[in-house]
């Protein structure tokens, strides 16, 4: 399948998805996770139209950068290690994957400008998965005032894989409670308005939850290597 037949694909299960719940199909962005395809499939994505890219290592994402910039909009979706800060805020417009104050104070540090950052939460408890518990987010986005050059502009999870998508639905809801007691808080530098969750298996219950941002590898750009 070209990538073009894919997302047009996706685009009609993401319409229906909104209409299940009455949203709007344009609060809904798709971010094309290329991390599994080669340059020129992810060129392909982007001749289809794609606006968003994410990769999740540092090297790669920079490498794609490079052959692709100016095209879309970049989102560094893995683990980011200290030492990649530098590079990785200079040339991609947001990160998912704040999840500790030592990379909050590198971030600060190295920023030239504002951050746009998503605070990932493991929302699942699982042992294997990053991201903050759901108890230590409102603490650690309260400590985030003493950054200045971070905007924590939403949060971000990834649910556990399973074989019955419905089963994720209440890790996403619980998102997005979570969303909205940290909008209540009303903190000028994290007006948290964006929701990252939804991927190839889950996104259209993550959609019916309040996703904005759903990251797609498998189903849209299919998987490579
Ligand atoms: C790889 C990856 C995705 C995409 O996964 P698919 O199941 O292939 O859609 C989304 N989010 C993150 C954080 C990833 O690492």
């Amino acid at each position: 399948m070209t990538v073009k037949e894919n997302f047009e694909k996706i685009q009609h299960e993401i319409q229906v998805a909104c209409q299940r719940v009455g949203r709007n199909v344009e609060d809904v962005k798709i971010i094309a996770v290329t991390k599994y395809v080669s340059d020129e499939r992810a060129t392909e994505a982007i001749e289809a139209g794609i606006k968003h890219i994410g990769e999740n290592r540092a090297e790669e994402g920079l490498r794609k950068w490079q052959i692709l910039n100016g095209k879309a909009t970049w989102h560094f979706i893995g683990t980011l290690q200290s030492r990649k800060v530098k590079e990785i805020i200079e040339q991609f417009d947001y990160i998912h994957s704040l999840d500790r104050l030592s990379l909050a104070k590198e971030i600060e540090k190295r920023a030239k400008k504002k951050v746009k950052c998503f605070v990932q939460v493991n929302i699942s408890q699982e042992a294997t998965k990053h991201g903050l518990d759901v108890k230590g987010v409102i603490p650690f986005i309260s400590e985030l005032s003493q950054f200045p050059s971070i905007e924590v502009v939403g949060l971000m999870t990834m649910a556990p894989y399973v074989e019955n998508p419905e089963e994720t639905r209440k890790y996403f809801s619980a998102l997005k409670q979570l969303q909205k007691d940290v909008q209540a808080l009303q903190l000028p530098y994290a007006p948290c308005a964006e929701l990252s969750m939804g991927m190839s298996n889950d996104f259209q219950v993550a959609i019916e939850e309040g996703a904005t941002y759903i990251r797609l590898g498998t189903s849209l750009v299919g998987k490579e290597i």
